[in-house]
């Protein structure tokens, strides 16, 4: 168990899990790209870990590039999304593959979807490594998912509790009793 400020969290993924999860949902993401040439866009802050090892699991060339939104504070999330800095780069006709930590009410991402569709790309392709179906309120269509997790908050690997946590290597559920 470990603490972070005020709560306190359990052990929840851990990192041979991620590791054999993630070069699997590479291998399927370099078979379906195969001679094609995508850019992954990676949704900062949370995902810049995923990324990092997911990006060395396709073996096809992409590019990568980072979009920013806040979206989040505190245990529960807003609603209310807001771009902090976009995509300069000219994605017109391009395969597009965005990459979230997690996908939970769906309104980040449906805000993305929208914004990301507005540069034309040729098509967009999600990927999230965490899912949280029983709290998805947006409908989308998610390509790619790592684990789909029960609604409770977790940390670690990207993920923070009011700013922290991010460094940790394995994933942390809340202990809610
Ligand atoms: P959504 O817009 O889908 O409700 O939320 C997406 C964002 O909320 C994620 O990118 C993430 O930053 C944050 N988020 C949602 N659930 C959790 C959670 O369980 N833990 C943490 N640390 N962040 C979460």
């Amino acid at each position: 168990m470990i603490e972070i400020k005020d709560k306190k969290f359990i052990p929840f993924i851990d990192s041979s899990q991620l590791d054999e999860r993630i070069r699997e949902m590479g291998k399927e993401i370099s078979e379906n790209f195969n001679g094609k040439e995508p850019i992954i866009i990676g949704v900062l802050n949370g995902a810049f870990m995923f990324l990092s090892d997911l990006s060395k699991a396709i073996s096809v060339s992409a590019e990568v590039s980072f979009i920013k939104i806040s979206s989040y504070q505190g245990e529960s999330s807003t609603g209310k999304v807001k771009q902090l800095f976009g995509l300069e780069k000219d994605i017109e006709g391009r395969e597009v593959i965005i990459v979230e930590d997690i996908v939970d009410t769906g309104l980040s991402m449906s805000y993305l979807l929208e914004t990301i569709s507005e540069k034309k790309p040729k098509n967009i392709t999600i990927v999230t490594l965490l899912h949280k179906p029983e709290a998805l309120i947006k409908d989308i269509k998610i390509d790619y998912i790592g684990f789909s997790i029960p609604n409770k908050f977790v940390v670690g690997y990207g993920l923070d509790y009011d700013g922290l946590g991010r460094n940790l290597a394995e994933i942390y559920q809340l202990k809610t009793d």
